[in-house]
């Protein structure tokens, strides 16, 4: 199921966890929380195949303005001034 037994950048070791992903489509962002490889070593983090697949189904509504079976939790804000 997961793609890696070892991490592919460190070798450091991997365990599955429950991560929020950030996801981008069009002027949308939405978050979901999916299961991800993370490397105790460096944490990056793999997922499966079906996982990715599952992102790109939602950027692709996001970019459509397929939005009407999402949860509106909050404003997305962009901050210019510092
Ligand atoms: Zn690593």
């Amino acid at each position: 199921m997961m793609p890696f037994e070892k991490c592919p950048v460190c070798g450091g070791e991997l365990v599955e966890k429950e991560v929020e992903k950030l996801l981008r489509g069009g002027i949308h962002t939405a978050v979901i929380r999916v299961p991800a490889e993370v490397c105790l070593h460096c944490g990056e983090r793999f997922y499966a195949q079906e996982t990715v697949s599952y992102f790109e189904q939602i950027r692709t509504r996001l970019r459509r303005q397929e939005t009407a079976k999402f949860h509106l939790v909050g404003s997305f804000f962009a901050v210019t001034d510092s």
